[in-house]
Parts: structure tokens; sequence; C-alpha cells
């Protein structure tokens, strides 16, 4: 999703980079989770969206934003490139942030005292925040709200960092490979379950804001606009991919832990 928005004529000028991941990364996400599920945590899910599945919610908190500008801030958390992994709470703010806000969510899901209706928001943050915290802009960066500032010729076609990391990658990746998208909705065998759902949230922001230093703007070329063709596409298809497995599977876990026990 677009970040922060400066003024409602470029919120309607960019209105395709809003949805985070784009809307197709978002879904391959809570597809990819939904396999993933217990059958007590399934039923919750079921129960709290009265029907409807992960896939139909995981946009939603991008949809809201404008009627609900309170929550614009807990998209993601801009940690610099350069420091050691440890401490993020500097970097949060006072409006909240994305690693402050999951486990927030996590508690009000997991509080039966709460109304439905509310518990039933919380589950549609979660979900999209786990997702959104695996797109490495939405953790990392370099001043520059997110990339949202680099101009790109990606492909030669004028963009920016962060538009091309929400969607461009994904989209011209399908385009080359028509199967693409439903080989990464597939739910995960036994070891790469094992593999990817390790760690705590907290890691995996961490480990996201590495992938935009090494990848994301490790190998961005010189020069603005930036030109970004098979050299970079080429690294940045396997770093979209491995991230949008990651977040499915993490978010599965998330859930399973949250509604499954
Ligand atoms: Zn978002």
């Amino acid at each position: 999703m677009r970040r922060r928005v400066v003024c409602l004529g470029l919120l309607f000028l960019t209105t395709p980079s809003l949805f985070g991941w784009g809307r197709e990364g978002h879904r391959l996400i809570a597809q990819i989770a939904a396999q993933h599920l217990n059958a007590k945590a399934r039923a919750e899910v079921h129960k709290l969206l009265a029907g409807g599945t992960l896939e139909s919610i995981a946009s939603w908190a991008d949809e809201v934003r404008p009627q609900r500008r309170e929550t614009s801030t807990w998209h993601f958390i801009d940690i610099p490139l350069d420091i050691p992994r440890g401490d993020w709470k500097p970097y949060c703010p006072k409006t909240g942030c994305v690693l402050a806000m999951i486990p927030e969510m996590e508690s009000r899901l997991r509080n039966r005292n709460l109304a439905q209706r509310d518990r039933a928001e919380a589950l549609k943050f979660l979900v999209h925040l786990v997702s959104d915290m695996h797109q490495p802009l939405h953790v990392g960066e370099k001043h520059d709200r997110g990339g949202n500032d680099v101009r790109v010729l990606f492909f030669s076609k004028a963009s920016n960092l962060h538009s091309t990391w929400d969607s461009g990658i994904l989209d011209r990746a399908e385009s080359q490979n028509a199967g693409l998208k439903a080989a990464l909705g597939r739910k995960a065998g036994f070891f790469e379950r094992r593999r990817l759902a390790k760690g705590t949230v907290e890691d995996w922001a961490w480990q996201s804001r590495d992938v935009a230093r090494d990848v994301v703007y490790g190998l961005l070329p010189e020069g603005r606009p930036a030109s970004l063709g098979d050299q970079y596409f080429t690294k940045a298809v396997p770093a979209t991919e491995l991230q949008l497995r990651r977040a499915g599977v993490r978010l599965g876990r998330v859930l399973n832990e949250t509604l499954g026990q």
C-alpha cells in the first residue's frame, strides 16, 4: 500500500499502489494461510467472518484507511537499513506501527470478552498486517517514504520503488508464467512449513528489513530514475516469492496460536 499519502490529489493519481502487496499479494498470502489452519481456527474464522474467507478480507485494512485515519501508521515501520537487529521501538510512532499492532490485534482476537464485531475487526487487521510486514519496504527504508519517493523505470515504464515491490514484480512474473500465482498459493509441505514458520514476529520484521537492505536497495542501480530491467528483476522475483510464502505460512501459525488452541 501507499504508506503516506501527501494529498488527496496524489491519492487519486496513485490509487493502484494503495493496496499493500497489491490485492493479489494479500490474497495469495491469505490463501496460503487458510490452508494451514487447524479445525478449531478454521471454525473460528468462519464464525467471525460470518462465512467469509480470509482471502475476501485480506485488503480490507487498506480499503478503510481513508475513513480510519488513525490506522494509517499501523501498516509499516521505518527501520533504517544500517542498524543492527535489536530495538525497533524508537522507530514506532505513538500512533502505532506494524510491530506494535500485530500483538495488539492478537490479544484482542484472543479476548473472548470482546464483542464479536471487535474480534472480527482484529482478525481483519491481523491478517493484513502480518502480510504487509513481509513487503520489505514496509519495514526497511532510506528516508524516502518506503521507496515511494524513489523514481524508477521498471522495464521502461515510469513507476516508483514501493509500487514496483507492491505489485509490479509479481504482475510481470505472472505475465511470463501463467501458473505462477497458483503455484505460489499452494499449501506448504511439512519441511517448508517447519523452516518458514520459525521465529518471532520481531524476527520476521528484521528479516524483512534485511531483504530491503540486501535486495530492494542493495541491487538498486545508481541514477534516478533507476532503470530496472532483467538484471534486477531476476533477483527480485525469488525474493518476492519467498516473502509471500513466508507471510502465508507464518500467518497460518499466528492464527492457529490465537484462535486454534
Ligand atoms: Zn496495508
